[in-house]
């Protein structure tokens, strides 16, 4: 029996492209699961498609940003339907949700559980979930189930047997700390003999042609342009490194850089052709961050187009679509048609060839091309269903490569065009300034970053560094950097007026730093101010890794009212300044313990004197650590219950009293 077509709008609200990549997929199955779908970004909200008319079921699928806000494209759409307050106003919306966070983070799935409250507040259905996917446990985990249910709840709501439509309650528990659920579910498995249910094989679409050598982004204004389209912008700064130092001693575990440059040129696309602004005049604040343009290791591209056997690396790539009523790899038909791209530019430029392009689609799409069937049989066992904590385990916790798993599967000979079609494209990386911009003085950025190793372990088959850093750790005096501004500037300040007598806790530790240097030496610039401002630094030995050493000490005899130092390897600092050791108390490993030791002063600038509290860095641990230590101290002091204690920290997030740049 042939199923009636039926319909289905998919909405996505993306920030890196992920939460746009998933909702593509499930574009691209709705015609084999017999549904005609239409697919909209949600910054489209009310020009290209209004919420509330929509009578065909809704798939959102939504990522989120920053500590739990909703991402820069879904801004216009929640801002407009948070100031609703009609209970009927979105009473003929019926929704799938999946949500897209990190349990690393504190307000987890915070943009699409804003996104799911509203609707349903505004009178919205929810047929389908929510599902929230966690990056920091795999965010396969929960897509996968949500992909493979997905057309069966539709198929039950639009038959209007809406007591059966799915709830994934009852198929697949909603588990905010997925972390837990996968390390309870851990068990050995052996699948040796059990029976796989593997994912659907993506049909392949792409193709692509070769054509004469042709060396293309030697000519700078089609390589701006290639910048452009790949990161869907409109303008792109130009600018050329001052200085790029290690700021860490020789003997320090991290190796820290601090970049400095200054922005020469504003590049503006207008009606396809572009236009130069000379010496852009780049204006932030304290606070602000940068998205910097960052290219995949010239030297792993080379290894990786010679294992895919793809030998003429300078001609000229075209990717071509077959179906172009599907999505996938939609933007890199486009890019290569608009920019003339040799192979290895697309590969060094377009695509992620890290382990964020590592999930089961692309698993069993290489498991096809194994001439070895034990190579084969591994790959299936991956992308099964049964091989899950497998795949967590083995691929996604090391962080593997598409190389490693090449290396590895030796027999694996994909084509070119159905591995492109698997690939997620490159995305730009964040940095917070550490500058401090004045119209007067030259316009010099600084930002400051530690080298993220991957050493040849775990099944790592080469060792690397992260991307971005082990690109931006080459870049040398006189060379060029490309960056974008990034909407969501969240970290600003509170103004003078806003702070008065109001105290600001700043709380940084290693690179976590940067946005306070920029707002302390704002202060230090403005001889008028008298804020109370309190900074909490944390490295792990002063005479290794204190970042911005002399400039920090001098803040505490200039501008900051208190300065509390800690050191998590070393406690002797006997050859330290005396101011230095006026800032640290003994055995003060980390901030927390520094917060600890100071529990009452810091408990009354909070309760008493409504103090702002501004953390930054390290999302995985130490700002989760802090607010447990805040929430600790709170209690203690003001005869709170821990549960009344949390409270009132989550109100002061609310309020935008206590904010947090972090990420993991
Ligand atoms: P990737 O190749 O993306 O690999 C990162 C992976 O390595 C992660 O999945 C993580 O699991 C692992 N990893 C191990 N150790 C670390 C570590 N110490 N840091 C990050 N990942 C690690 N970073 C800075 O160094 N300085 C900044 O000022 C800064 N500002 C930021 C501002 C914002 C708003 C945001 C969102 C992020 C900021 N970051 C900053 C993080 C930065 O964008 C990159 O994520 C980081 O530099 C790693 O990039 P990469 O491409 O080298 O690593
Ligand atoms: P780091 O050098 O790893 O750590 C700095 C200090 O913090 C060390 O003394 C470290 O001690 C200590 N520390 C470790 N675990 C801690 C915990 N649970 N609580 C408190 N302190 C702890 O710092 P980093 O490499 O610069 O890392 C900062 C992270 O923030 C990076 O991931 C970076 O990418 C990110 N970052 C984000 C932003 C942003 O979002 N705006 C800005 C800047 C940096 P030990 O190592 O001895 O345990």
């Amino acid at each position: 029996m042939t199923l009636k077509q039926n319909s289905v709008t998919i909405i996505y609200c993306s920030q890196t492209g992920q939460a746009k990549a998933i909702a593509e997929s499930i574009y691209d199955l709705a015609a084999s699961n017999q549904f005609e779908a239409e697919i909209h970004c949600v910054s489209g909200y009310d020009k290209k498609f209004k919420l509330n008319e929509i009578t065909n079921p809704v798939v959102f699928v939504c990522s989120t940003t920053g500590d739990g806000e909703v991402p820069e494209t879904g801004f216009r759409c929640w801002n407009r339907l948070k100031r609703k307050e009609d209970d009927k106003f979105l009473s003929n919306l019926n929704y799938a949700i999946l949500g897209l966070g990190d349990t690393n983070y504190t307000t987890f799935c915070g943009g699409p559980k804003s996104f799911h409250s509203k609707f349903q507040d505004l009178g919205g259905k929810c047929i389908y979930g929510p599902f929230w996917a966690d990056d920091g446990t795999g965010l396969d985990i929960e897509v996968e189930p949500f992909k493979d249910g997905l057309w069966n709840a539709l198929r039950s709501f639009l038959s209007k047997d809406q007591s059966s439509a799915l709830n994934t309650e009852s198929i697949a528990p909603v588990v905010d700390n997925a972390a837990q659920a996968v390390e309870d579910k851990l068990k050995e498995l052996s699948l040796t003999d059990t029976e796989l249910t593997i994912p659907v094989l993506a049909e392949k679409i792409l193709t692509y042609t070769i054509s004469e050598p042709h060396d293309l982004l030697t000519n700078k204004e089609e390589q701006l342009k290639l910048y452009l389209d790949i990161t869907s912008s409109t303008e792109i700064y130009e600018a050329i490194v001052n200085s790029n130092d290690i700021i860490t001693d020789k003997t320090s575990a991290k190796t820290c850089y601090d970049l400095k440059f200054t922005p020469e040129n504003i590049h503006i696309l207008e009606n396809d052709s572009l236009a130069k602004a000379p010496s852009a005049d780049f204006s932030y604040g304290p606070g602000d961050a940068i998205n910097i343009l960052c290219p995949n290791n010239s030297e792993e591209v080379k290894s990786l187009l010679t294992r895919l056997n793809v030998k003429s690396n300078e001609d000229v790539i075209s990717i071509k679509s077959s179906n172009p009523k599907k999505i996938s790899g939609r933007k890199y038909v486009e890019l290569t048609e608009k920019n003339k791209l040799s192979i290895f530019n697309f590969f060094t430029y377009c695509v992620d060839i890290r382990h964020s392009s590592i999930k089961k689609g692309l698993i069993r799409m290489l498991a096809n091309y194994c001439s070895d069937n034990s190579d084969e049989k591994r790959l299936l066992e991956f992308c099964s269903k049964e091989g899950s904590e497998l795949f967590q385990s083995l691929v996604k916790e090391p962080q593997l490569s598409l190389l490693d798993l090449l290396n590895m599967f030796k027999s694996c000979k994909p084509p070119l065009d159905h591995l492109i079609q698997n690939l997620s494209p490159l995305v730009i990386r964040s940095y917070s300034l550490c500058s401090f911009y004045s119209k007067t003085d030259k316009n010099e950025l600084e930002t400051v970053f530690n080298i993220v190793n991957f050493d040849q372990s775990m099944g790592r088959t080469y060792s690397r560094q992260g991307i971005a850093t082990g690109y931006l750790s080459k870049l040398k005096s006189s060379e060029k950097v490309f960056f974008f501004k990034r909407k969501f500037q969240g970290f600003t300040f509170p103004s003078d007026e806003d702070l008065q007598d109001k105290p600001l806790i700043m709380i940084g530790p290693g690179t976590g730093i940067a946005p306070f240097i920029s707002y302390l030496r704002s202060k230090d610039a403005d001889k008028n101010s008298k804020s109370n401002l309190v900074l909490f630094y944390g490295c792990r030995d002063p005479t290794k890794d204190f970042l911005f050493k002399s400039e920090v000490l001098n803040f505490s005899t200039t501008v900051l009212s208190n300065c509390y130092l800690s050191f998590s390897r070393v406690s002797n600092i006997e050859n330290e300044s005396d101011i230095l050791k006026k800032s640290y108390q003994k055995n003060a490993k980390y901030v927390q313990d520094s917060i600890r030791m100071n529990s009452k002063e810091i408990c009354h600038l909070i309760h008493e004197k409504s103090a702002y509290v501004y953390i930054c860095g390290d999302a995985a641990n130490m700002s989760k650590d802090v607010l447990k230590c805040f929430v600790e101290c709170l209690a203690n002091e003001c005869n709170l219950s821990v549960e009344d204690s949390n409270k009132y920290f989550l109100d002061m997030m609310k309020n935008k009293r206590y904010k947090q740049d972090i990420w993991a």
